[in-house]
This record gives C-alpha cells, structure tokens and sequence, in this order.
C-alpha cells in the first residue's frame, strides 16, 4: 500500500514514511492509494475479538512489506496499546439506549474516546521509526485544549525514543483535565501551561514548527489527527460494533448501520468512511456539530465558510472552524486537483464551494445536524430521566442530531460516545441541575447522585500529585522547548 497526498496524487510515500512526517510537503494529507485491496474479511468477523479486528484493519491499511513485516510484531503494538489499558476487556463496548445503541469509545486511560488512538499511535511511530532507520529521538509537540494532551501524554508516557511536550491554555481548561496532565510521571513527558488562550498555545506550538532551528539529534513531530496513524486505529471499531450487533441478534449479515457521530476535526467520522471503504455496510454517517456549526452548514449547502463567530460552548472538544480531515474527503469524491484548489480558496478567503455533483455524492452518504447548549443539556437530563442513561455533552450533542435525523429510520443506529460523563462532570451536573462546589466536588457529587460508576482514571484525581508545574509567556514557548530538549 502506499499513501498519496490530499493535493497531489504523484506524491506518494510508504505508509511508515507518511506516520513519520505526518504531514505532506505540499501541506496535504496522507491517504491509503485504494481501498480496493483492502477489504475487510466480513464473514469473519463475529469469530474476532476487538484487538484481531484491530490487527486486521491496521495489516489492510497499511500492508505488511513496509511497517509490521516480523512475525508477531503486529500483534505486540496492539497487545502494548491496549492490554491493561481500559476498563474492561473491551475497548468500545456497546449500551442499547431506546431504539439506538451508544457506542462508549471512552474506557481509556484519559476517558475519551482519542486514547484509542493514541495509545496505538506511538507503537506506529517507534515501528515507522525502526523500519526508516530513523536515529534522531523524536520530540512530539501538542498543544491542547483538553483532551488530545492528556490522551496523548498517556500514550507516549515512557515510550522509547520519544518525548512529548504539550502545552495548554492556563484558563482554558477544567481543572480535572489540567490535573489529568500535570500528574502525568512519564519520564519523557513534560507539560507547560501558556498565558493565554487555545489559538495562543496552537499558534505558538506552528511557529516553532515553521521557524526552530533544532539540534542534529533531534525531530519535532505531531500527535495531531492529521496524522494517518491516528486515523487508522479508529476504523477498527466502526467494524467492532457492527460484530457486536450481529452477535447479539440486532442485524442480519449485509443489513446496513448508521453512525452519528460528534465531530470537530472530522477524523473520527472519517474513519467510519474509511470502514465504508472497506466494506462494512454502512447506512447514513451523520456528522453532530454544536453551535460551531460550518460542517452542518457545509452538508447542507455544500459551502465551507470559517468566516463567522467562534463559540465556546459545553462540548469544547468540538468547538473547531477548520476541520482538517474534511480534506481527506474532499480528495476521494472530488478527486486530488478540485481538493488542492479548494484548499487554497480557504486558505486565501476561508472558504470554498463544492460543485452540485459533489455535493450530490457527499450527501449519499454523510448527513449533517448541530445543537446548542441549552438543548445539549435538555438531552442529557431527559435521557437520564427516561432510560437511566448518563452521557457527556459531546455525546449529547450527537445523541441530540440522532433524534432529529435518524430516529425514524429503518436501519439501526449506533451513537458514538466520546467522552465520559466525569470527564466533563461540571457540565453534566448544570445539566441534571443539581449544584457542586467546583470541578472536582462535581465528580464526588455526580456519583452521589447518579450512582453511575467513577472511571478508576479519574477516581481520586484531585489527591494526584503534580509534577509538573512550568508556566510561560507565548512568547517563551520557543525558548522553553530549547531548553527542554538541550536537557535531553
Ligand atoms: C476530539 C473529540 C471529539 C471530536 O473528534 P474529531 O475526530 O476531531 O471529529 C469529540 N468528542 C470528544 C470528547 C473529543 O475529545
């Protein structure tokens, strides 16, 4: 299998070589050459357990005569990734709620649903790394607004060869996610809060990337989801609930399923596109926005325009106005010459049309909806109310556009569940209207209340020590990333 660039289809790189630089020379995105040799063995899959299915999809996707060629090497990244990772034996296990079933992607280490992915993205990296005989260490530089930070700092924590810096807006975030980082014990990890906002910190972390002049030994890399090995890992479990739903009786082999799915950077509902491609029968994948709502828009009128207010909302991972892995969409309908033009339309005027033909074929597939705050916790409390059910605001938010798009269908839906209540345990409680004193009384007082249980990832967090305690100016950042690596 090799990997072409979203802007250029004479680009191509092997799929170890594309995990490496993350990102194209041209500033494109990596995508899988064909889908055509990689189908999925569906007759299989009821007999699979989640991490064959993992396996499975990683071999398909990204071959084995580059990454993966010794016997069993496949197999112990998975095993590394996931054994002992989450609660319970199962990575994304399914809850029927009323006619639908919820999708939980988040019994994780950090409880979201991105430490399915990275976990698994640095055993692709340390495997990308052996097979290019890549000897620099490689630094990976994040800056976060929550959740990829800490997902990401558990990934990496004490894994060979590479480190991680992340950097997150002091005021920016609860106070259970900053305290999910700062008491991270990895010995390659370190965490610096900036004195500013979101933009600030992801500004800061692009121009070090652009401008730095780093030592011989040294590579910065990302943990974005524009890298192709985060993607990958994600397909997996589009194609583990459909196993599941066989299994239990709810569909017939070939019937189709749904997918909503909360989004901000399009990469997780991209991934069911990707399963699609592979052959899982999928219905409708309907992309759930909140009050950032340029993707419900663009479904709609097949107009992309990042010219319009930012939100901050309660479902802040998906408070995004460019979702990058839209662009891997657009090369596959419209093809690698319309996706680089419209690119650059949207960097030139922050925004781009598609033809009524793309369009039209877009909308064969995906369908769009978003919801504000206030209904966001409507849906919340009136689900607990009415099946016992606790979900987080992201999570309402897409169980919110189900209700408004699918909840007739005739397919059976699957909700995708991205992060855990208690993750998100102040918003919850305004939500079920009950009061709390601050972020971390909230967890004690959600359980009091719900009885639902503490993931053990965030049981007892507020007694967690912190180790790291670094603060700068933006315009340190540079600076602060100098010094660190000179220590290493
Ligand atoms: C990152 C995140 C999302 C959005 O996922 P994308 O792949 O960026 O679309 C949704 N919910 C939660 C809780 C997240 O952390």
């Amino acid at each position: 299998m090799q990997y072409f660039s979203t802007r250029n289809q004479n680009i191509t790189k092997k799929p170890s070589e594309a995990i490496l630089q993350g990102i194209a020379d041209d500033g494109g995105l990596y995508m899988p050459e064909s889908f055509e040799g990689a189908k999925f063995p569906m007759e299989a899959l009821t007999k699979m357990t989640p991490k064959e299915i993992s396996e499975a999809v990683l071999s398909l996707l990204f071959g084995r005569d580059d990454m993966f060629r010794e016997e069993g090497s496949l197999e112990k990244a998975v095993s590394l990734a996931y054994d002992g990772k989450f609660d319970g034996e199962d990575y994304a296990p399914l809850s029927k709620v009323g006619n639908a079933h919820v999708m939980e992607l988040y019994h994780g280490p950090t409880c979201a649903f991105k430490d399915v992915a990275l976990q698994l993205l640095p055993r692709l990296l340390a495997e990308a790394k052996k097979v290019n005989e890549v000897k620099e260490k490689i630094v990976i530089l994040t800056a976060t607004s929550g959740d990829t930070g800490s997902a990401a700092l558990s990934g990496f924590s004490d894994v060979d060869g590479v480190s991680i810096i992340v950097f997150y807006p002091k005021n920016g975030i609860s106070a259970v996610q900053e305290r999910q980082m700062t008491s991270c014990k990895g010995k390659n990890t370190c965490v610096c809060a900036i004195e500013g906002n979101f933009d600030d910190a992801q500004s800061g972390v692009k121009a070090i990337f652009n401008t730095m002049e780093v030592p011989e030994n040294i590579r910065l890399s990302s943990a974005n989801s524009i890298n192709i090995g985060r993607l990958a890992p994600q397909v997996a479990y589009y194609f583990k609930a459909y196993g599941d739903l066989l299994k239990t009786g709810e569909i017939a082999f070939g019937d189709k399923v749904n997918f909503v799915v909360p989004t901000g950077n399009f990469g997780d509902i991209l991934a069911g596109y990707f399963a699609m491609q592979m052959g899982l029968p999928v219905g409708k994948l309907v992309c759930a926005s909140n009050q950032n709502s340029v993707l419900y828009d663009f479904f709609v009128t097949g107009c992309y325009d990042k010219n319009r207010d930012f939100h901050v909302t309660k479902s802040p991972s998906m408070d995004i106005l460019i979702s990058s892995n839209l662009e891997r969409l657009l090369a596959l309908v419209c093809g690698t010459e319309a996706c680089a033009k419209y690119m650059k339309e949207l960097k030139e005027t922050g925004k781009y049309t598609l033809t009524k033909e793309e369009l039209a074929a877009v909308r064969k597939v995906f369908d769009a909806g978003y919801t504000d705050d206030k209904t966001t916790f409507e849906t919340i409390k009136r689900v607990y109310d009415e099946h016992g059910y606790l979900m987080d605001t992201h999570t309402a938010v897409a169980w919110s556009v189900y209700e408004k798009t699918l909840a007739d269908d005739e397919n059976k839906t699957v909700v995708l569940s991205t992060a855990s209540a208690y993750k998100f345990a102040s918003s919850v409680m305004n939500a079920l209207g009950a009061s709390y004193d601050d972020d971390f009384d909230a967890l004690d007082k959600l359980y009091a209340l719900t009885g639902a249980k503490i993931p053990t990832a965030l049981d007892g967090i507020r007694e967690k020590e912190i180790v790291h305690q670094n603060t700068v100016q933006k315009n340190d950042m540079p600076a602060f990333v100098l010094n660190h690596i000179g220590k290493e």
